[in-house]
């Protein structure tokens, strides 16, 4: 899931975060909607928390929280920002997983589930599609069997972390240990060294991103996403929400677990499956793995 609470975050951490979302603001006044359009972390925990902020503590205080992010947390959270779309769009196009403008590449966070990542599986199948699977160390630890199943079908499995923490508080050294050991378990599951790491909630942190480089994987985001992790999602709206970035060259995130999402809202990415493909195939975009996408390849 990619909607961070900031319940936990202390006043320190808060501060940071109102600051970002004043520069998200910025940046999205300057550059319009980025792909994808108003990314949802905007919406959810991280900016209700700083929105609310903001609003009681007006102009001097959205200053003062620019100043927090530039100044108090800076190599912490300032990559960070890297999580809205417009700006990674500009300045790191490869972190929104960009790649070959003839293929798109579909992801799913938050698994393996017992429950839920089968049906997935069957649905990819049918589809005869093969797909990313960013897993948490910690659930793959539970489930090997079905890891093990993931990869001999075919699909490529990465890494999400070991648990699903959120990211507002620098933890540098539990980043590299348990990047790195998410990516042993991986490596020990597939058969074969992962290839890239995708924060938990989108928010790549300096610790995350050296955490990554040190396990020898390279970070990679989004560049369309199907909000299928809330409430009301259902296929109808995640195909609508995947659309506003459906464009050759993109990543699409969709999860297979609800573990971090609304109860049951697993169903709207299942159900959006196989009208997603069809769509892609019609505009003549072969759907697959960040492996086969070509990602970075124009660095
Ligand atoms: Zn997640």
């Amino acid at each position: 899931m990619v909607s961070a609470g900031a319940g936990s975050a202390g006043r320190g951490a808060r501060a940071a975060v109102a600051g970002l979302a004043g520069l998200a603001g910025a940046g999205r006044r300057a550059s319009g909607a980025g792909a994808g359009g108003r990314p949802a972390e905007a919406r959810s925990g991280a900016s209700r928390a700083a929105g609310r902020g903001a609003r009681g503590a007006g102009r001097t205080g959205r200053v003062a929280g620019v100043a927090a992010a530039a100044g108090v947390v800076g190599w912490h959270v300032v990559p960070a920002g890297l999580w809205l779309p417009g700006v990674r769009a500009a300045l790191w196009p490869a972190l929104d997983g960009r790649g070959d403008p003839g293929r798109v590449a579909l992801t799913f966070d938050d698994g393996p589930d017992p429950d839920t990542t089968p049906l997935f599986l069957r649905a990819l199948d049918r589809l005869s599609v093969r797909a990313t699977f960013f897993v948490l160390g910690e659930r793959l630890e539970r489930a090997p069997g079905l890891g093990r199943r993931i990869a001999a079908e075919g699909h490529e499995l990465a890494v999400h972390g070991w648990r699903h923490d959120p990211p507002w508080l620098p933890r540098p050294v539990r980043d590299v240990r348990e990047v790195a050991r998410a990516a042993a378990l991986v490596e020990a599951v597939a058969g074969r060294r992962p290839l890239w790491y995708r924060p938990p909630y989108g928010v790549l942190t300096g610790g995350r991103w050296a955490a990554a480089r040190a396990a020898g994987l390279r970070p990679v985001l989004w560049s369309a996403w199907g909000r299928d992790w809330t409430a009301d999602a259902s296929p109808l709206s995640v195909r609508a929400e995947v659309a506003r970035g459906l464009r050759g060259g993109a990543t699409v995130l969709l999860h297979d677990s609800d573990a971090m999402c609304a109860p049951g809202s697993w169903r709207a990415a299942l159900g959006a499956l196989p009208g997603l493909v069809a769509e892609c195939r019609a505009r003549g975009l072969a759907v697959g793995r960040l492996a086969d996408h070509g990602v970075g390849r124009s660095e």
